[in-house]
């Protein structure tokens, strides 16, 4: 069984599918790995740690026609800008396992399907005990939360922690984090260690006791959301009238903030509205927005995705593929979760299993012999 990765060619992309270490573990196991000449590099690892490490470095289409698994961390379901090139480099009957974003992007399922390619689809890991080692979105949210702080701190005019001087009292920044979930947890935890204050809102009830755990304070609203978690763990939508009163009740809190990091997400939806142009209106001059939901619409009405924009003094800023410029990491963290999905999938003896018994199986495989059997995908297909 080869394992093949080639280099990512979406602009901007700098991260990789598996890093040196992923590669040793594979090869001890038995399995081949092949790698695009170069494809570590803007990750921080050359062709000779990958060599050391036992993979055979390739030229890009010798990668895409011996390999039996090609691994991306975008997939052309993704990678929307030169994907097409790297459908037309794949062959048929390959696995393709990477991100597609098959919740926004089904019909990519369809094009694998025609070619007969199975796709394995990474942002479909199940939130199950066992899969945990698997789930790159969670792998994704920390570290866009870190960096998300990160720009907040280096774009705000002010300092984060508190300090007294010769020169007077320098008061702490404000910080307040909206949706806590894993990027938000982790944005929380950065931001109070740079020593910031900060506070923090969730609609899940749980996330209180997660926001107090990282030394921040909850924001309580006196609106109740009625059903706030789905059986996979992830946020559901919440009705219009729900948002409306949210914001309502969000608007005073929003007046004293520096720094606003918006995080809230419901998997295959367009994000809600948190932050609306009226409420910027509202923000002191100099406060800054991170708005993590950029990529899926955004949760401030006034973000445009990879801009900043500055509206009455306030900079709202809509990051695209954050996780890339902590390549370093995120690919440490994605090769990991990567190489635990190929244990899954290869048995011992080198052998494929595509169980459809086994949930981590049936949840991601979205293609597959011709045909699409994900039901949550032929739903969205329609
Ligand atoms: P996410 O990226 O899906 O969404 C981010 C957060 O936004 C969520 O906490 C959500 O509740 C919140 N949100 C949605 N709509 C909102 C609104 N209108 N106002 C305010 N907040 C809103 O979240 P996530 O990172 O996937 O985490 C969600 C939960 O799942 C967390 O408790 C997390 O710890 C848990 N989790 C479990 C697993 C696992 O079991 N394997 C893996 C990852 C995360």
């Amino acid at each position: 069984m080869i394992i093949g990765i080639p280099k990512e060619t979406c602009p901007g992309e700098c991260r990789v599918g598996l890093v040196p270490q992923n590669v040793s573990a594979l090869v001890k196991k038995g399995r081949s790995v092949m790698i695009e000449r170069g494809a570590g590099l803007a990750a921080g690892h050359s062709d000779d740690a990958y060599a050391a490490a036992g993979a055979t470095l390739a030229d890009r289409s010798a990668v895409f026609e011996q390999a039996d698994i090609i691994v991306q961390v975008q997939t052309p379901g993704l990678n929307l800008k030169t994907g097409d090139s790297d459908l037309a480099e794949l062959p048929s009957n390959k696995i393709l396992v990477g991100m597609m974003d098959p919740l926004a992007n089904p019909e990519f399922a369809q094009t694998l399907a025609a070619k007969q390619v199975t796709g394995v689809a990474m942002e479909l890991i199940p939130r199950i005990t066992r899969a945990q080692a698997m789930d790159v979105l969670s792998s994704n949210a920390m570290i866009v939360g870190y960096k998300a702080v990160l720009i907040g701190a280096s774009e705000l005019a002010s300092m984060f922690p508190m300090n007294m001087t010769a020169a007077g009292t320098l008061n702490p920044a404000r910080v307040f984090i909206m949706g806590v979930g894993v990027a938000g947890l982790q944005a929380c935890a950065t931001a109070k260690r740079l020593g910031a204050v900060v506070e923090a809102y969730d609609v899940r009830p749980a996330a209180r006791e997660q926001i107090l755990s990282v030394g921040a304070k909850p924001v309580e609203l006196n609106i109740q959301a009625e059903d706030t978690e789905s059986a996979g763990g992830y946020a559901k939508e919440q009705s219009a009238e729900f948002i409306k009163a949210q914001q309502a009740a969000m608007a005073d809190v929003l007046a004293q903030q520096d720094v606003v990091i918006t995080t809230a997400a419901v998997p295959g939806k367009k994000s809600p509205i948190l932050v609306t142009a009226e409420m910027v209106k509202s923000m002191k001059p100099g406060a800054v927005i991170i708005d993590l939901a950029a990529e899926k619409g955004g949760n401030c009405e006034l973000t445009q995705l990879g801009e900043v924009v500055i509206e009455n003094g306030v900079k709202i800023i809509g990051p695209n593929n954050l996780a890339s410029t902590v390549a370093t990491h995120a690919s440490q963290m994605y090769g990991k979760n990567i190489e635990n999905l190929l244990n899954h999938l290869i048995t011992e003896d080198g052998k494929l299993n595509l169980d459809f018994e086994d949930e981590i199986i049936r949840e991601t495989v979205v293609s597959i012999n011709g045909d699409v059997p994900h039901p949550r995908m032929r739903d969205l297909l329609g």
